[in-house]
């Protein structure tokens, strides 16, 4: 008898593979001159968990965008590999580098962020998630409308006590589901004094679902909650899917919170490849129900995790980075990681104190133009704050001084009130369920208050009047010619087949007189409609330009943009959430103002104290170059009038050899 015998092949690795003796020079990128050896192992990862867990600048972005090139290079599918950021923008901007590095393969691969890609796969699938695929997406506001129509009409609102408002409902059903808590345990964490109306918070929750699901309506939560079932549901779909994505990588994963870490683990159930990176000391959206310490618990949720750290960062002179070391070391709770760099040279950062907040905007107006003097170009500048209102004295003396800016995060180009009205009108036409809509662009026409709205809107429901038939011929005699002229516009919106910019034009010519009586400022408003027909131009189908916009804005107001502004040349102005991952080579960090940075009602909780520090440090980390901080030693508030202000404590505590301190007077 002979013995057979017998080799043993992986067919489905779950460990790690990191390929050996892989010929370097077969590649087109040079990786090993490229990036340092712990950014190599990580790109050349093939199949397993990586968590990369590194400071600021060490190149976690660089090594997901040089893993995609590499991925390609060996000759796997980019359709087949998925890169979940934080917003599209980011994506977006991954993508191009790596087109740049290697060539267009690189532009296929699978982008985006949580929601969008939600979005996507829930059209695709909307059968099998039990949705119709033309559901319209809820914003934050319209969600915040919906819960209030249901408060209100469902008589919840008693006179003698205080009822949660609106906003608070809408926080506290989505921090239930982005943290997977129960509504009655938030009450009682964060609520206590609404804990006599629990059962009538919960009754709303279940009236503001059971109203989504008649409508046709998912607000971002429901994006994720769907996408999350979808996955777990082993239907065919979800395993076509899950089979078709290979890899999947997410940055800036000390921001995702409970539910999208379950997704992630549903997208990685059949493969295991997943890539993750992050730094717990950047993670500043737990109002979104992030939790730093998510990140630590990513080794649990997945096998035979493989943890890389990266200590080197290539991003800003090394004395920016002791002053960014000093403002995280404060905080009670983190992960050691000791930054250093070899980029030689460099100043001290420099802090500021100006007696006003003019004489603030005035000094970096002066240095802006001096840092350009010196050659930098405007992009490569960046002033950064807290909240979005803090830098409108320095968008009037940018302007005054013709530098060009263009402003980041606060208010948004989508979520201005004369969008919003022509984007009801788009929204009726591609689902006639959608009543916050309709509740809006009723209320447009003088002589239609709440009360006739909500009639009008009882008959749509009792389908006695609708969209779909000819107005002309229904018997909507009741209604004066306003009403008339209104259905006639849906009517023709809703049937015809045409092109969304088309449709646009219609509700535009519609709009116009009606826009000219309820905006004061219609002039500086309307170059926001013609930006908006700009975009619509792009668009085939109505659903995608609607889901699009509902997800994630592109673009900002033009009234926070300065006139000059060319593509390219431009000052940012950003908040700090939005300047996440983001790098120049001069930033400006204002207002860093004791009651404002931190604000005064984060100061009362460690917590939340703790968040503002880990803002400061994102801000601070953002600078290649050079760093000033500024504040004003006097402030103005409508109450009490001028005030002595402090500095923020983030920077008063800081060592005097660490930064260099000044003190601006009037004179100037
Ligand atoms: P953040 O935490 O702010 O998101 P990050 O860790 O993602 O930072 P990157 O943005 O990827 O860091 O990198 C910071 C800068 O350092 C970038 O300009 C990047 O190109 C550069 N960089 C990173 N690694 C290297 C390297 N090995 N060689 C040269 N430059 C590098
Ligand atoms: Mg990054």
């Amino acid at each position: 008898m002979f013995q057979k015998k017998y080799t043993l092949k992986r067919i489905n690795t779950l460990g790690h593979s990191i390929p050996k003796n892989i010929d370097e020079n077969k590649f087109a990128i040079n990786y090993k001159a490229d990036l340092n050896s712990a950014q190599f192992e990580a790109v050349s990862a093939i199949d397993g968990a990586y968590l990369i867990i590194a400071g600021a600048g060490t190149g976690k972005t660089r090594t997901l965008v040089y893993r995609v090139a590499r991925l390609v290079e060996l000759g796997y599918d980019p359709k087949s590999i998925l890169l979940l950021t934080f917003t599209r923008k980011a994506a977006n901007e991954m993508m191009n580098r790596a087109s740049l590095l290697l060539d267009n393969r690189c532009s296929k691969v699978n982008g985006g962020t949580f929601h969008s890609f939600a979005n996507l796969t829930l059209r695709k699938y909307a059968k099998v998630c039990g949705l119709n695929s033309s559901f319209t997406i809820l914003d934050q506001g319209d969600t915040a409308d919906v819960i209030n129509l249901i408060r209100s009409q469902a008589g919840f609102i008693s006179k003698e006590k205080r009822f949660p408002n609106k906003q608070t409902l809408v926080k506290v059903f989505s921090l239930s589901v982005n943290t997977g808590k129960q509504v009655d345990q938030i009450i009682s964490e964060e609520y206590p004094h609404f804990k006599d109306y629990i059962d009538k918070i919960l009754e709303i929750q279940n009236i503001f679902t059971g109203y989504k699901q008649k409508n046709n309506l998912l607000d971002y939560d429901d994006l994720l909650i769907y996408l999350r079932r979808f996955l777990f549901d082993l239907s065919p779909g979800a395993n076509s899917i899950l089979s078709s994505i290979k890899f999947v990588m997410v940055d800036e994963y000390q921001d995702t919170n409970k539910i999208q870490a379950e997704i992630v683990k549903g997208l990685t159930k059949l493969n295991n490849n997943i890539m993750a990176v992050g730094d717990d000391s950047q993670s500043i959206y737990s109002f979104r129900g992030a939790d730093f310490r998510n990140i630590m618990e990513f080794p649990k949720l997945f096998k035979d995790v493989k943890i890389i750290k990266l200590e080197e960062n290539y991003r800003s002179v090394q004395p920016i980075l002791n002053f960014t070391n000093q403002i995280i070391s404060g905080a009670v709770e983190k992960y050691d990681k000791k930054l250093f760099s070899n980029k030689t040279g460099g100043e001290l950062p420099n802090i500021i104190a100006a007696s006003n907040e003019n004489l603030q905007s005035k000094f970096i107006v002066e240095k802006i133009l001096e840092i350009r003097e010196e050659g930098i170009p405007l992009k490569e500048i960046a002033v950064l704050f807290r909240s979005s209102f803090f830098s409108f004295d320095l968008e009037i003396e940018l302007s005054k001084a013709n530098i060009p800016f263009q402003k980041f995060g606060g208010m948004k180009f989508i979520e201005t009130a004369h969008i919003k009205d022509v984007m009801a009108f788009l929204r009726i036409a591609s689902n006639p369920k959608d009543v916050v809509s309709w509740y809006r662009v009723l209320l447009l026409h003088e002589g239609i208050g709440p009360k006739t709205a909500q009639k009008i809107l009882d008959e749509l429901a009792a389908s006695q009047i609708t969209i779909k038939t000819d107005p002309a011929s229904a018997s909507s005699s009741r209604h004066n010619e306003k009403i008339t002229k209104l259905f006639q516009l849906l009517f023709r919106i809703h049937t015809e087949q045409s092109l969304p910019s088309e449709k646009l034009q219609l509700v535009l010519n519609y709009y116009h007189p009606l826009f000219k009586v309820k905006y004061d400022d219609f002039n500086k408003r309307s170059k926001d409609l013609e930006i908006f027909q700009n975009i619509t131009e792009k668009y085939k189908s109505l659903d995608n330009l609607l889901s699009d916009m509902a997800i994630e804005p592109i673009i900002d107001s033009v009234v926070d943009i300065g006139d000059e502004s060319k593509e390219n040349e431009f000052v940012t102005l950003s908040t700090i959430h939005s300047a996440k991952g983001l790098e120049w080579h001069s930033v400006f960090i204002i207002h860093a103002v004791e009651g404002f940075f931190p604000s005064g009602r984060s100061a009362e909780k460690l917590e939340t104290l703790e968040e503002e520090r880990r803002l400061m440090y994102v801000a601070a980390t953002r600078a290649k170059q050079n760093l000033f901080i500024t504040y004003p030693m006097n402030m103005y508030e409508r109450e009490s009038g001028t005030t002595l202000s402090k500095p923020s404590r983030f920077i008063s505590e800081m060592n005097s050899d660490l930064a260099e301190g000044w003190l601006l007077e009037e004179d100037f």
